[in-house]
Parts: structure tokens; C-alpha cells; sequence
């Protein structure tokens, strides 16, 4: 077990201002995969979403190669979130480095990625979207964190955090003593407040009810309908259940701006989005907010549309006359439903 190698990383993600970095065995992923199953028994109507998940418990299956994870925290808690849009667009998308070559999140994995490769010596696989392993399963291995109630990973500060791995071909473990107190036993917080019951238990969500999916990857309108009412004001996101968790109280400082975020928030109020030209929704919307894809951004509006009749004010009629002369006719057939249908105003 080489262990200077580990702690050679470790240390370097550190300095690079990762929160902590730890380093399991690639076959401690295993147990992930048995997790996944039960989620599938528990939601089945969820199977299409999480059996994807299922290679994530086997790494190897795609990178024979690979022997070991190495997880880093990311901690984006410290960025100020930009009035009008919290309650609007999930903390995590804002603060998505994963695209963003200008944010410190980027620089600092590319830069441990590089520090890896070209100075350990080691081939390393990392994937910049959607992961090539659990992230949450592989940080709780490795201690760095834990996993609450409601299924998201916490660190020293809250649940603000984004979780970059790589796998390697060396052989390592760097494993901590995690330090986070479990959840006090009669907290039901977040189950309770979850607007669509996706989170019906601790620690069982059912990814197809839940508002992240819902308003930014949802491509079923009868299922999005079905939770209209219950969505809110969420455009893109949720963080509900995370806060309104007690371990997240005071956890964001808003010390430091996010890089190109202030400059687009002032266009991303409901009544803009509604409005909105469709070469600004493609070309600068969908770049930051990638999981509505270029294809898809009339959903911007959908969904704009919704939050702006549960927020039941005078800006929701004007917006519906805004929506019946757009030039996508999905929005136009949205806006004439919802401007008729008494079936949606629940
Ligand atoms: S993100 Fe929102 S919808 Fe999803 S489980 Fe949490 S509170 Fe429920
Ligand atoms: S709200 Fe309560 S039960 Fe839910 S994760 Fe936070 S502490 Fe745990």
C-alpha cells in the first residue's frame, strides 16, 4: 500500500482549497450498487433514472484499470447568492463549476487532475458532467463527510458542497475519522417539508418526484403537471430539504462573488425568463445551466410560467399574454391551457 502517494494527493487538494480529499480501494464502490437496488424496489417507478447508477458500483466495468477513488470537497457554501434567485434556482447549479473554466472549482480540479498525471505518474479517468462513480457513496467511504437524512453528502460546513472524483491505477486508501454528529433522533425536517413527498423517508428519495428533476430534466409535461402546484417558485432546482436542515444554519457565508453569475442574474427573474429571446435562452442561459439542454429551453418558461401562478400575483396575467404570442407553440399551447384549464389552478 503505497500511503506517501495518498498523502501526496491529499495534500495537494488541500492546498488547492478543496475542504478534504480522501482515498478509498475502487471495490469499497461495491456496496453502492446494493443501495441503488433497494432505492429501485423501494420507488420502481424510478428504475429508468437510477439503473443507470447501477455501474457506478463497478467502476472497473468501464476502466479495467482503475484501483482506487480519490474524492475531494468542494466547498461553494462562501459564494453570495444573488438576490431574487435563491428559492429559484437550486444553490448547486449556480455554483456549478463543472463548465465554468473561470471558477476556482474548475481550476482546482483540472489542476489536481494535471498534478496526478504529469507529476505522479498516474493515469487517471475523471469525468467533468455527470461522474463516472457515486461521488456521495465514494466521499462516506472515505469519510470525509457524511450522508444525511435527506440523502445529501455534509461536511464541516452544511450540505454546500460539490464532490469531484477521479479514479486511479494505483493501489491506495486515505481514509478519515469523520467527525459530523448524526442527525438529532426526532429531526424529520426535510422529509417533512419536501413540497412533492420525493423525500417520503429518511434517506428514500424518489428521483422522479423530485423538484431538481422535475423542473431541469423531466421530459414527461404530465408528470411535471401532476407537481405543478406543489414546485413553488423552484425554476430550476430545489434545495428545500437542505434548507431547512438545522446542520445547514448559518453554513453560507456569501463572502465571495461566483464568477459570471451576478452579471446574468439581473435577466433570470420569472417575468424575464417568460419573455426571453430564444438565442439568449440557448446561448448564454443553457451554457450555465446545461442540464436543459439547447433543444429544450422553452421549458425555461414552462416552468417560469408555473412559478409565476403559484406565486399568485398581477405579474402571472401579463406573463400569460407574454407567453400566447411566443414564437415556440409549446408555450403558446402552455399559455392558452393555463389561461383556461381551472384543472391546473389547484
Ligand atoms: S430537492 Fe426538493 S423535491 Fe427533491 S427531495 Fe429535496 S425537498 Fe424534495
Ligand atoms: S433536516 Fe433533520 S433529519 Fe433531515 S438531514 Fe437535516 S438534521 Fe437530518
Amino acid at each position: 500500500m503505497e500511503r506517501t502517494l495518498a498523502l501526496k494527493i491529499t495534500e495537494r487538494a488541500v492546498a488547492l482549497n478543496f475542504e478534504r480529499c480522501g482515498i478509498i480501494a475502487v471495490d469499497r464502490m461495491k456496496g453502492y450498487g446494493e443501495k441503488v437496488a433497494a432505492r429501485i424496489r423501494r420507488f420502481p417507478e424510478s428504475e429508468g433514472m437510477y439503473g443507470r447508477f447501477m455501474a457506478f458500483a463497478d467502476p472497473r466495468q468501464q476502466f479495467p484499470w482503475a484501483r482506487s477513488v480519490v474524492v475531494c470537497s468542494w466547498r461553494y457554501g462562501v459564494y453570495r447568492v444573488p438576490e431574487g434567485l435563491d428559492g429559484r434556482i437550486g444553490k448547486a447549479y449556480l455554483f456549478d463549476e463543472r463548465r465554468n473554466p473561470q471558477s476556482d472549482g474548475y481550476r482546482a480540479r483540472t489542476t489536481l487532475e494535471r498534478y496526478m498525471t504529469d507529476e505522479l505518474g498516474l493515469r487517471v479517468a475523471s469525468s467533468h458532467d455527470y461522474g463516472i462513480t457515486s461521488c456521495r457513496w465514494a466521499a462516506m467511504a472515505a469519510g470525509i463527510g457524511t450522508i444525511r437524512r435527506n440523502n445529501f453528502f455534509y461536511g464541516d460546513h452544511g450540505s454546500w458542497y460539490s464532490l469531484v472524483v477521479f479514479l486511479t491505477d494505483e493501489e491506495m486508501e486515505y481514509i478519515h475519522v469523520p467527525t459530523q454528529k448524526p442527525c438529532s433522533d426526532g429531526c424529520n425536517l426535510c422529509v417533512k417539508n419536501c413540497p412533492t413527498s420525493a423525500l417520503a423517508e429518511p434517506y428514500a428519495t424518489c428521483g422522479t418526484a423530485c423538484v431538481s428533476f422535475l423542473t431541469n430534466k423531466a421530459r414527461n409535461e404530465a408528470l411535471f403537471e401532476k407537481h405543478s402546484a406543489q414546485i413553488g417558485e423552484w425554476v430550476y432546482g430545489c434545495d428545500v430539504c437542505q434548507d431547512v436542515c438545522p446542520f445547514n444554519r448559518g453554513q453560507l457565508s456569501g463572502d465571495e462573488k461566483f464568477s459570471g453569475l451576478t452579471e446574468l442574474a439581473d435577466a433570470l427573474s420569472l417575468e424575464k425568463i417568460v419573455a426571453m429571446d430564444y438565442d439568449y435562452l440557448r446561448d448564454v442561459v443553457a451554457p450555465k445551466f446545461w442540464y436543459i439542454e439547447p433543444e429544450d429551453v422553452w421549458r425555461w418558461k414552462r416552468n417560469a410560467l408555473f412559478a409565476l401562478r403559484n406565486r399568485r400575483d398581477d405579474h402571472y396575467e401579463a406573463a400569460l399574454r407574454t407567453a400566447r404570442e411566443d414564437s415556440d407553440e409549446r408555450v403558446r399551447a402552455l399559455a392558452e391551457k393555463l389561461t383556461k384549464g381551472p384543472q391546473l389552478h389547484s
